[in-house]
C-alpha cells in the first residue's frame, strides 16, 4: 500500500519552495530594515503556556491544539506565546529594554483542511516588546503592509481596538445582555460563546450571526479615555505614514491576550480564507506569564496564503530557480574535464548544471532550458581538442567562442568572471 502524507500536512515541492524562499527573503530583508532580530523557539511547549496565553475558551485551545496528553506538551499553534516564554526565561529586556523580534516557522492546528487552511502551516511572525507608544503600533502595521506591497499583493487593512481591563469588562456585560436577547437566532457555537467568550460572537463568519450582531453595542464607543486616545494616535500615525485602513468594530481576534490595537490584512482572492495576516497589542500577556509588566505588539502572517496570492500574479513576476550555466559535455573524452570545470565553477560561486549521460546536444539544450540555465557551454570532442568551447546565451540564442586553456582553476576563474560581466 502506498503511504501518503497526513491530511492537512503538505509537501512543499521545489516549484513552490522557490516562491516560499522569495517571500521569506523579502520578509527578513524588510523586518531587518525595521531593526527586528530573528529568534527561533522550539515547536513544542508545555501545554499550559498556550492555555494561559491564548485562553482556555478560545477555538485554538479548545479544539485545535495537537497535545500529547500524557506528556503535557503541545505543538505550537502560534508563535507569540513561545517568544514571550523565551523572552521571560532569558530576561531579554535586561540587555535591551525594547526588543524587536521576528520568527519564521511551522505552526500546528487541528482544523478542517482546505485551500489556505492546513494543519501544519507556516507563519512569519513579528513582535515589538517593551514599547507602549501608539507610533510603535503604526510602525509595526506599516512593516507588514510594506512586505505585502513589495510582494506585489493587494490587501486591505482593517483596524479595531479591543480596549483594556478597565473598559472591556463593562462592555462585555452590555454585550452579553444584548446577545442573550437575540440568542435564539445565534449559531450553536455563538450560543456557547455568549457565556464563554462573548466578544468572539462579534466576528462569527456565519451570515445569520452577522445579521444579528449588526446592532450590537460597539467597543469603539465604549473605550476608556486612555484607550481612546491610544487608538486615535495609532490612526493619526498610520495616516502620517500613508497607510490606508478601514475601522472594523466587529473584528475580534481569536486569541484572548489581545488588548487595544488589533488589525487584519485581508484579501478577497482566497475564498473563505480572507485573513492573510493579523495581529495586535498584548499589554498584559508578559506579566500574566510571570514576566515583567511590559507591553507588546505583534503580527503573524500565513506563508501559505501569501504564496497562494503570489501564485496568482502574472507569469513574468513569478520567482523561479535559475542556473547560471549548463555544461553540455558531448563525447566521452569531455566528461572528466567538464566535471572538473563544473566543480571549479561551483567553487567560484557559480550555479552549474551538468549531465553525464552522454546524450546528444538537442536533449542537453532541452535540459538546460528546463533548469532555466542562462548560458550553456557546449563542449564536444572537437571543441575539447581545439581548446575552444561554445558559449550559448539561452535567452538570445547567440553563441560565442570561449577559450578552454589553462588549468581547471584558471579556466574556472576566467569563465566565472566572464559570466559576471555578461550578467551586467
Ligand atoms: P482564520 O480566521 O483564517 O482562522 P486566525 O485568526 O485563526 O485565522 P491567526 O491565529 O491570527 O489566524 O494567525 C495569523 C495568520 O496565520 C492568519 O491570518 C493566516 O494567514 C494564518 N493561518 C492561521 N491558521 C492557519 C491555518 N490553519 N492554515 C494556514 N494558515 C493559517
Ligand atoms: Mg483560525
Amino acid at each position: 500500500m502506498k503511504i501518503q502524507a497526513i491530511n492537512g500536512f503538505k509537501d512543499i515541492l521545489p516549484d513552490t519552495a522557490v516562491r516560499w524562499r522569495h517571500i521569506e527573503q523579502r520578509a527578513r530583508d524588510i523586518f531587518e530594515r525595521f531593526g527586528m532580530r530573528e529568534i527561533r523557539t522550539p515547536i513544542m511547549e508545555k501545554t499550559e503556556l498556550f492555555v494561559r496565553s491564548i485562553g482556555e475558551a478560545t477555538d485554538v485551545v479548545e479544539k485545535e491544539m495537537y497535545t500529547f496528553i500524557d506528556k503535557g506538551i503541545t505543538m505550537r499553534p502560534e508563535a507569540t506565546a513561545s517568544i514571550m516564554r523565551a523572552f521571560i526565561e532569558h530576561g531579554l529586556h535586561v540587555q535591551q529594554p525594547i526588543q524587536r523580534l521576528y520568527a519564521i516557522g511551522p505552526m500546528f492546528r487541528h482544523e478542517r483542511p482546505q485551500k489556505g487552511r492546513l494543519r501544519q502551516f507556516h507563519q512569519l511572525d513579528a513582535e515589538i516588546i517593551g514599547a507602549v507608544e501608539p507610533r510603535v503600533d503604526a510602525e509595526l502595521i506599516a512593516m507588514g503592509q510594506m512586505l505585502l506591497d513589495e510582494l506585489g499583493l493587494s490587501v486591505s487593512l482593517e483596524l479595531n481596538s479591543l480596549g483594556c481591563p478597565i473598559c472591556r469588562p463593562p462592555f462585555k456585560q452590555r454585550l452579553v445582555a444584548f446577545l442573550e436577547q437575540t440568542s435564539e437566532g445565534l449559531c450553536e457555537d455563538c450560543k456557547r460563546r455568549t457565556q464563554t467568550n462573548p466578544l468572539r460572537v462579534l466576528d462569527c463568519k456565519k451570515p445569520t450571526c452577522r445579521a444579528l450582531v449588526k446592532d450590537a453595542p460597539s467597543l469603539l464607543d465604549a473605550l476608556c479615555p486612555d484607550c481612546d486616545r491610544h487608538f486615535q494616535e495609532v490612526q493619526g500615525a498610520l495616516q502620517g505614514l500613508e497607510i490606508p485602513f478601514r475601522l472594523n468594530p466587529f473584528m475580534v481576534r481569536g486569541l484572548d491576550y489581545y488588548t487595544r490595537t488589533t488589525f487584519e490584512f485581508l484579501t478577497t482572492d482566497l475564498g473563505a480564507q480572507a485573513a492573510v495576516g493579523a495581529g495586535g497589542r498584548y499589554d498584559g500577556l508578559i506579566e500574566e506569564l510571570g514576566g515583567p509588566p511590559l507591553s507588546g505588539i505583534g503580527f503573524a502572517m500565513g506563508l501559505e496564503r501569501i504564496a497562494l496570492l503570489l501564485e496568482q500574479r502574472p507569469e513574468g513576476e513569478q520567482p523561479t530557480d535559475t542556473t547560471d550555466i549548463f555544461i553540455a559535455a558531448l563525447g566521452q573524452a569531455t566528461l572528466a574535464p567538464c566535471s572538473q570545470l563544473a566543480h571549479g565553477l561551483r567553487k567560484q560561486g557559480i550555479r552549474v548544471g551538468i549531465d553525464y549521460s552522454g546524450r546528444g546536444l538537442k536533449a542537453l539544450l532541452k535540459q538546460a532550458a528546463r533548469i532555466n540555465a542562462r548560458f550553456t557551454l557546449i563542449v564536444g570532442d572537437d571543441e575539447w581538442a581545439s581548446q575552444q568551447g561554445i558559449l550559448r546565451n539561452m535567452t538570445t540564442q547567440e553563441q560565442q567562442p570561449v577559450a578552454l586553456v589553462g588549468t581547471t582553476d584558471e579556466l574556472s576563474r576566467r569563465l566565472a568572471e566572464h559570466l559576471q560581466v555578461l550578467r551586467h
